[in-house]
């Protein structure tokens, strides 16, 4: 499984990119996320830490798409999920953290930049609800970020190796909610294809690769889903 921003919308939170998407909207958001601006502007620090704040994932839940993929690997068919999203909803749906693959990393822990420290997200969002506008690693005095993959900044070469890996095993590969227009991650579809993996692409979008999927699925996808893998209790 590949999932991407499509697959977390209809638990509202939103899509960055497509046409009703934060950035699209609010060409600051997109400043936000761009490691570059955020390093060298407290502005952008302090905006990036009231955004985080108000964040709606804070309050959401799974829906039944992020149930169905739980169903999934209950039924001990799910070799890997992929995930685009930081928003850990696979994981609080149910999915055991082995099984994702989080290539774009996950909001509800911060790093540190200067120490690479880590730890829980709400530990820092508590120091600014305090008052702390651009609060700062308490070990190393270094900038702290969520830890996300920003614009600008490496991906990690682990976790992308293992999701290749992973993409090269499937017999079935299933692309949800993503546009597919992303390297390297677009390129799972590829080599899953290549390894004689049968293709499914559920997104409300055309992708590039629809010509050569088995099946595409215009869908709403906590309906489709459920429809077609079944779905898990909560
Ligand atoms: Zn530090």
């Amino acid at each position: 499984m590949l999932t991407g921003a499509g697959i977390s919308t209809d638990s509202g939170i939103p899509d960055f990119r497509g046409p009703q998407g934060v950035w699209t909207r609010n060409p600051v958001a997109e400043k936000m996320s761009n490691i570059h601006y955020y390093l060298a502007d407290p502005a952008v620090r302090r905006a990036s830490w009231q955004n985080r704040l108000s964040s709606p994932a804070w309050n959401a839940r799974p829906n039944a798409g992020h149930l169905s993929l739980v169903s999934l690997e209950r039924r001990q068919k799910l070799h890997a999920l992929i995930t685009q999203n930081i928003d850990e909803l696979h994981q609080i749906a149910g999915n055991s953290p082995e099984k994702v693959i989080e290539v774009h990393g996950t909001m509800r822990k911060f790093m540190c930049w200067g120490c690479g420290m880590r730890g829980p997200m709400q530990a820092v969002l508590e120091r600014v609800r305090a008052g702390e506008e651009d609060p700062h690693c308490l070990d190393c005095g270094g900038i702290l970020k969520s830890d996300t993959i920003s614009f600008g900044q490496q991906l990690v070469p682990e976790v992308i190796d293992r999701a290749m890996r992973a993409a090269g095993e499937a017999d079935l590969f299933l692309s949800i909610g993503t546009s597919l227009q992303v390297y390297p991650i677009a390129g799972t579809f590829e080599i899953a294809r290549a390894a004689g993996a049968r293709t499914i692409i559920v997104n409300a979008q055309p992708t590039p690769f629809d010509d050569q999927a088995d099946a595409v699925f215009p869908d709403s996808i906590s309906e489709l889903l459920p429809a077609i893998l079944g779905s898990a209790a909560r």
